[in-house]
């Protein structure tokens, strides 16, 4: 428990501050209106590989970044809001983001797989998920959102790769809005 111990004490620290009072309010819109979904890898943490602040953008975290069903309800819901509650602010970009050396990746290994699918989950969804091609999978994904209904198309939506050698990002899907086609995908 040493750990959480330290994260209540840091916790306190910033309640401190008046970081909090500095955040939108609802309906809210992130102070640059960015949307980035990537891995739950903690070396894709977006906050640090974008210099994104509290309050600064919406952050969703997915095993590969992959978008699944859950993620687009998610961003149904978002989209649903900003047309009702806020219809004349600006829209969100949103930035998908797969990485090199994805831990996905050992959901095409089939030794693995086979081990996972035996505590019932599905192998095909399993083969769909894993990351090996980052640059493949997030134009995949890209082409996804921009094919989803109840997401409002007018969205913006790229996609990029992070080398986390590097800790570079590079553009694999420029900005595409549903209707006006997507670059690549
Ligand atoms: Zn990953």
């Amino acid at each position: 428990m040493a750990n959480v111990e330290q994260l209540l004490e840091n916790n306190r620290r910033f309640a401190a501050t008046d970081a909090k009072g500095r955040v939108p309010s609802i309906p809210f819109l992130p102070h640059q209106q960015i949307y980035v979904l990537t891995c739950i890898d903690p070396r894709v943490d977006p906050g640090a590989l974008l210099g994104l602040g509290l309050g600064d953008a919406i952050v969703a975290r997915t095993v590969g970044g992959r978008v699944n069903q859950a993620f687009l309800d998610d961003l149904a819901w978002i989209s649903y809001l900003h047309e009702t509650k806020t219809p004349d602010a600006e829209w969100f970009e949103l930035l998908l983001i797969h990485h090199t050396d994805c831990g996905s990746g050992l959901m095409a290994d089939d030794e693995t797989r086979a081990g996972f699918v035996a505590r019932g989950f599905d192998e095909k969804t399993l083969l769909s998920t894993a990351v090996t091609e980052p640059a493949t999978t997030v134009r995949h994904d890209v082409a996804t959102i921009l094919a989803s209904p109840a997401v409002s198309p007018a969205i913006r939506v790229s996609g990029y790769t992070y080398d986390v050698r590097t800790g570079l990002l590079t553009l694999a899907e420029a900005a595409g809005q549903r209707g006006r086609g997507s670059g690549t995908a």
